[in-house]
């Protein structure tokens, strides 16, 4: 027997999806996205990617709101920058305790409740690509809660906890948009090259109750997001030398599409979130000065919001982050501005 309550049923994705669907106009946007992010992938694109975004999407008004602003920015930088947004309906965290995303709490000061919390993430995904175009970016923490979304993401990530994981694997292999690999935390590369792998081929498994067959996908990539090391201290992995071994180790493994987004913040900043412009130029520097890196660069991934940091679930301010800090409005226009300068 389990020690657990089965407190209620969940409604498949496909009853998700038929109750609230995207109209012709959305899906034909989102096709249009997905075209101009897997050309960056595939090298006949030559924009940077920025998925861009806070670390967890908490409250609908002010994730649109800050959305709506990267639009903006989006269309003066169009010739030279491909914005994909962040929006991080699930959030893994490091002990399991804490606010694990909208998902789980649609109100992040009440107690979970996953029905409503679904309902929250799909709407919170469609209004933003009503509103503002852009189909978005979500980590894929829980592999069969990817249907609920498979409709509205243009691009998904695995997290540094997961990677390792092999239904996050197979399931990637299945996907049809990029998916990013992250770096494990203690840093072994070669874990993250080994997802890429599982990703990129052919798989057969249990899904969702079903037995399926995936097809394999060859946009599948690596994320640096730096480590933590024996003593917990965190270590950047960004650096020149880094991006050298990484193309390295792409060079050696035969993999389709070698390809990397950098991660500014996590480890890579130890969260020192105001980082994130000087690290995101040093990238941009690394990729001029060696035609490796410039081909294996794909993009950058930055935690912005409306306000600079983070704050706990009942402070409460608008657009203030509550989980890992964040670059605010300011300072994340004026490095969009000065990237796309630089390009
Ligand atoms: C994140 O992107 O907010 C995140 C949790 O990343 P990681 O898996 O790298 O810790
Ligand atoms: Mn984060």
């Amino acid at each position: 027997m389990m020690n657990m309550v089965f407190k209620r049923e969940m409604p498949t994705a496909n009853v998700i999806q038929e109750m609230y669907p995207l109209s012709e106009e959305m899906r034909e946007r989102k096709r249009r996205n997905d075209e101009e992010i897997r050309a960056i992938f595939e090298g006949t694109g030559k924009k940077l990617l920025l998925i861009i975004g806070p670390c967890s999407a908490d409250r609908e008004d002010a994730v649109l709101e800050y959305i709506s602003r990267l639009r903006e920015i989006q269309e003066k930088i169009r010739d030279v920058i491909v914005i994909v947004p962040r929006i991080y309906t699930n959030k893994p965290r490091t002990t399991g305790d804490g606010y694990k995303g909208m998902l789980h709490q649609p109100d992040p000061t009440h107690s979970p409740d996953l029905l409503r919390g679904l309902l929250a993430i799909r709407k919170l995904h469609i209004d933003a690509i009503e509103r503002t175009g852009f189909s978005c970016a979500d980590e894929m923490l829980y592999p069969e809660n990817h249907r609920y979304l498979s409709d509205c993401l243009s691009y998904v990530a695995v997290g540094a906890r997961s990677v390792e994981n092999q239904l996050h694997r197979l399931t990637a292999s299945g996907l049809d948009i990029p998916v990013g690999m992250k770096n494990p935390t203690g840093g072994d590369l070669t874990v993250m090259m080994n997802s890429i792998k599982a990703a990129q081929h052919s798989h057969t498994f249990v899904y969702s109750g079903w037995e399926v067959q995936s097809a394999g996908n060859p946009m599948a990539h690596a994320i640096l997001r730096g480590y933590s090391n024996k003593h917990g201290q965190s270590v950047p992995n960004y650096h020149y030398e880094d991006l050298r071994f990484l193309s390295d180790l792409y060079e050696k493994s035969g993999l389709q599409n070698p390809a990397v987004i950098v991660d500014t913040n996590h480890a890579n900043s130890g969260k020192q979130y105001d980082q994130q412009p000087r690290i995101a130029k040093e990238i941009l520097h690394s990729m001029r000065v060696n035609g490796d890196i410039r081909k294996l660069v794909r993009g950058l991934m930055i935690e912005s919001y409306l306000e600079d940091g983070a704050q706990t679930p009942e402070e409460g301010v608008y657009g203030k982050s509550i989980t890992d800090p964040c670059l605010g409005w300011e300072k994340t226009e004026r490095m969009l501005m000065e990237l796309a300068e630089q390009l």
